[in-house]
């Protein structure tokens, strides 16, 4: 066997192991409970518990953790042993069915935006057994969903199943209106391409602005930057490439395939696909994918940075969210299909997203995002805040032709008819390489590019899954009680993409001319976070979420709330992390350059009146130019935390950040970063942009 085969898996108790490792019954009755998505019975449990035991521990692990996924964005865990110690001295291993399928963290410090009192601090975690058990640095960890005893979700794992259970039943009722009996079930598939940067740990760890933030605070552009594009697809340094060859290793034991690994645009990026997957079990290897990415990083000196805009200047960093729906009987619904009645349900399919993507931008914007996805969307690299689809020339003219009853060949062949006709043979357009889409159809797959690199890609998908379900649900509805299936078929697809095509746009997502283009249709532009997290809130947006069973109205409210307040969090780290690098090193770093500049001139100036002094003072003026500025602008920031810190109300604490701190921080940025131009290198305190960049040989 092949070294990747050999390794493949072999940290993951996947159904291989499983049945294996099970008695015949117990496996299939676990299968059964998984595929019915019923809890498990405490027989079952305890005889998997058991396997589950004797197998971790002869992969060498002594404890065992519920891994879950709170509001933090970061994954959680709190190891118990196995360990049991008896009466006389010795100790059992012991591992139950109970502790396998319910775990009681004390997690009373996990944000919760006010949903559980304190006299009811804990929540239980429960195992989700569509999601393998894993070892990860020897620990036992069981993926589950966390919630409150009072039922609600308290994590991205409970609304993201219930989001996939809520397509699910929607999915099944279109294709079965198309005769596909055979089906029993519908899960979306997801692939996240994860970007990131790789820095030197030497060079991170001179930067409290990495160190506490994860991004670039302050820095001058290095004389270069990307403008070559030879970092694009380049050769990998062999430094990278031993990193990547471990990191590869690492994923391949925990069953997570990582397909490709290239050199992004921007210098020291790095781009990771995976082979696409159910998405419950994608959004929990897209966690351990990047847990493991930083990791392995430290393991060869280096630092991986998840933000999604470390550099100003430079390209960021986003997480293409792959996106699509297939059958138990393993059919892509979003693949156009051979026959009239496979197009037709492809048709109705595709319908339906743009439908319900037009309908929600809102949510689908508001679902990426953070302080961080802020510096991205609607810069120059990243796909602009405004949400349109993207379908390429040829499906767009498909479109058309049935929207207005026109006929697709302009030779003048006949009307396309719904139900009836094969759909014309299109290409994958190649045109989607231009990525400036933030939601493009790529041949069987819609790619959602907006989401962030550091973002828990369990939020896209659960707004994904939900809105389609909705106008799924819509459709249904109105189709099953039609008298002539295809007529109705053909209108409703026509109405829908009369009344909804505004949303489709195939030009340059990067054009200012586009920005006035998307006013004149009525497309919403959210452009920071604050703006958008409002919506979630809207009356109609909860009545959606209830409606599909997927959030309530008090787990909206508490996640608006959680999410609001990490922005202010972080812009509050930002800029106190500011002030400090100011104080203590860029200022007290100035002031030995300017006495070595004043002395140097004083110098001159004593040892005879006319030596020429023109660099000493006029670079001393500058600096002290600059210098006045930075400082006025560290006031002026100080002052502005200050206000901050007494501000009790979360919504206006998220808007004062935004339009006071936010500024307040880019006033100081800009006579820093002039400064350091000003600076002898070796006066400066902290590595330039050019040192993290290109600094890794
Ligand atoms: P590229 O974007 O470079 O053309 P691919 O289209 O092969 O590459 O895939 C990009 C990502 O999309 C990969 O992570 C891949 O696994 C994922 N992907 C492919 N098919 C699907 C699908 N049906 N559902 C979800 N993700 C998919
Ligand atoms: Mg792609």
């Amino acid at each position: 066997m092949d070294k990747v085969t050999q390794m493949y898996g072999t940290n993951v108790f996947n159904e291989q192991t499983m049945r294996q490792r099970l008695p015949k019954e117990t496996f299939k009755e676990l299968e059964k409970t998984i595929q019915d998505g019923k809890p498990l019975n405490i027989k079952i449990a305890n005889a998997v518990a058991h396997a589950m035991k004797v197998w971790a521990i002869e992969k060498g692990a002594t404890h065992f953790t519920h891994w879950f996924q709170p509001m933090t964005g970061v994954t959680a865990e709190k190891h118990d042993s196995f360990i049991n110690p008896q009466d006389d001295g010795t100790v059992i291993m012991e591992f139950s069915g109970k502790e396998l399928i319910k775990g009681e963290p004390d997690a009373s410090s996990f944000p919760n935006g006010g949903l559980r009192a304190t006299f009811e601090a804990r929540g239980y975690t429960a195992w989700d057994p569509t999601s393998y058990a894993f070892i990860k640095n020897g620990v036992l960890c069981i993926p589950t969903a966390f919630c409150s005893y009072t039922g609600f979700a308290l994590d991205k794992k409970t609304p993201l199943l219930r989001s996939m259970e809520a397509i699910n039943k929607q999915a099944l009722r279109i294709v079965k209106l198309f005769g596909h009996d055979d089906v029993h079930s519908i899960k979306t598939t997801l692939g996240p391409e994860q970007e990131y940067f790789l820095v030197d740990r030497k060079y991170y760890e001179q930067r409290k602005d990495l160190i506490y933030t994860g991004r670039t605070l302050f820095g001058a552009m290095a004389p270069k930057n990307q403008e070559m594009e030879d970092h694009y697809f380049g050769t990998i340094k062999s430094r990278v490439q031993a990193f990547m060859n471990d990191l590869n290793e690492e994923l391949w034991k925990l069953g997570i395939s990582a397909k490709t690994e290239h050199n992004e645009v921007a210098p020291a990026q790095h781009e990771l696909a995976p082979v696409f997957s159910t998405t419950n079990i994608a959004v929990d290897h897209n966690q351990l994918t990047m847990e493991i990415i930083q990791r392995v990083a430290k393991q060869h000196d280096l630092v991986a940075l998840l933000h999604e805009k470390p550099f100003e200047g430079i390209n960021g960093s986003g997480k293409h969210n792959n996106w699509s729906i297939s059958t138990d009987t393993g059919i892509n619904l979003l693949e156009p299909g051979d026959t009239p009645y496979e197009n037709a349900q492809f048709l109705l399919f595709l319908t339906a997203i743009i439908k319900a993507v037009d309908e929600h931008q809102d949510l689908l914007r508001l679902a990426v995002a953070t302080a961080g996805n802020d510096h991205r969307l609607g810069a120059n690299e990243a796909p602009p805040a405004i949400i349109s689809i993207f379908l390429g020339d040829e499906l767009t003219a498909i479109l058309e032709s049935i929207e207005n009853d026109t006929p697709y060949d302009t030779i003048g062949k006949e009307l396309m008819k719904i139900g009836a006709d094969v759909l014309p043979k299109f290409t994958k357009d190649t045109t989607d390489r231009n990525r400036t889409s933030p939601f493009a159809f790529t041949g069987n797959k819609f790619e959602f590019r907006m989401p962030g690199s550091a973002l828990s890609v369990a939020q896209p998908n659960i707004m994904l899954n939900t809105v389609i379900a909705d106008v799924l649900d819509e459709f249904a509805d109105y189709l099953e009680t039609s008298q002539d299936f295809e007529a109705d078929l053909h209108t409703l697809i026509q109405n829908t993409l009369k009344e909804h095509k505004r949303i489709i746009f195939n030009g340059n997502g990067y054009d200012d001319s586009w920005v006035s283009e998307a006013q004149k249709r009525g497309l919403l532009n959210l452009k920071t976070t604050v703006d958008a997290l409002p919506y979630s809130i809207l009356p109609e947006n909860i009545e959606l979420f209830e409606r599909q069973g997927v959030l309530m109205k008090d787990e909206i409210v508490s996640r608006y709330e959680i999410m609001m307040e990490e922005y202010t969090k972080v812009l509050n780290i930002e800029a106190l992390t500011m002030i400090d690098m100011v104080k203590k090193q860029i200022l007290p770093a100035i002031l030995k350059f300017e006495k070595e500049l004043a002395d140097t001139a004083l110098l001159k100036r004593s040892l005879t009146e006319t030596l020429p002094a023109s660099y000493e003072l006029q670079t001393l003026e500058s600096i002290s130019y600059f210098m006045e500025q930075a400082y006025a602008a560290l006031k002026d920031l100080e002052i502005k935390v200050k206000e901050l810190h007494v501000i009790d109300d979360f919504e206006i604490a998220a808007s004062f950040v935004r339009d006071m701190v936010i500024p307040a921080m880019a006033a100081l940025r800009q006579p820093c970063d002039q400064l350091e131009m000003l600076t002898d290198t070796n006066y400066w305190p902290f590595p330039t942009y050019g040192k993290l960049l290109f600094g890794i040989i």
